[in-house]
């Protein structure tokens, strides 16, 4: 999950970005509404956080942008204003929430969490044989047995439970879990995979994290990787 925080003010901006990595999600953040726009052609992003009043360019035109966007990410408002027109004017152009500030970042996450959830087509839990993954609850078992994730684990293996049986090289992992000043360390990758598997797999007979040589990783139950072809792992 990827989120782009649009927040002129450094304090605020750092503040969100904190807390939002710290609850698993990979946050991108820009201080000026151009940047935002730019940012919002060249990514694919799960959710907006977008604060109204920018410096160059007010907030609700940008919202106008992002609803230009052929795909677009829900878009959760931060704004000083706290009239009703403001609030309307928002709502109207398309955002899907409204956040006045000073707000509690509890209060965020959660309204953050139910929009992402919105954009999200897949079910809240997912099941790979006796693995389990509860994305609300954010909660890992595998034969009943509680097993306890870092933030950054836990989003590896969601994003593997939802390509089950797909092949996914380091860049696409990285590129689905950190942010954007990650880009080349794909090394990390190994370290967190050594990690799941030494938690998910090394008490257990049958392993689901697979080596795909030359590509990267690939997340599956037994029965379908023995009838998976060839050419779908060179794919
Ligand atoms: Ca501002």
């Amino acid at each position: 999950m990827r989120v782009l925080v649009v927040e002129d003010e450094k304090r605020i901006a750092d503040f969100l970005s904190r807390g939002l990595q710290s609850a698993g999600y990979a946050v991108d953040v820009v201080h000026t509404g151009n940047d935002a726009i730019e940012r919002v052609h060249s990514t694919e992003y799960d959710l907006v956080v977008l604060d109204l009043g920018l410096p160059d360019v007010d907030g609700l035109q940008v919202l106008g942008k992002i609803r230009n966007r052929k795909v677009i990410p829900p878009v959760l408002i931060l704004s000083a204003r706290d009239s009703v027109d403001d609030r309307v004017k928002g709502l109207e152009q398309g955002a899907d929430d409204y956040l006045v500030k000073p707000f509690a970042f509890v209060e965020l996450l959660a309204r953050a969490r139910v929009l992402l959830r919105r954009g999200q087509p897949t079910p809240e839990r997912l099941q790979v044989g006796d693995l389990s993954l509860d994305c609300i609850r954010r909660k890992v078992t595998r034969s009943n047995e509680i097993i306890e994730l870092a933030p950054k684990e836990f989003s590896i293996l969601e994003y593997m439970m939802r390509n089950r049986g797909r092949p996914l090289s380091r860049t696409m992992i990285v590129e689905h879990v950190w942010d954007m000043d990650y880009d080349g360390l794909t090394n990390i990758v190994d370290v967190y995979i050594r990690h799941l598997r030494s938690k998910i797999d090394d008490k257990f007979p049958v392993k689901m994290i697979h080596t795909v040589r030359g590509i990267g990783y690939m997340l599956d139950a037994p029965e379908t990787v023995q009838t998976t072809e060839p050419e779908n792992v060179l794919a």
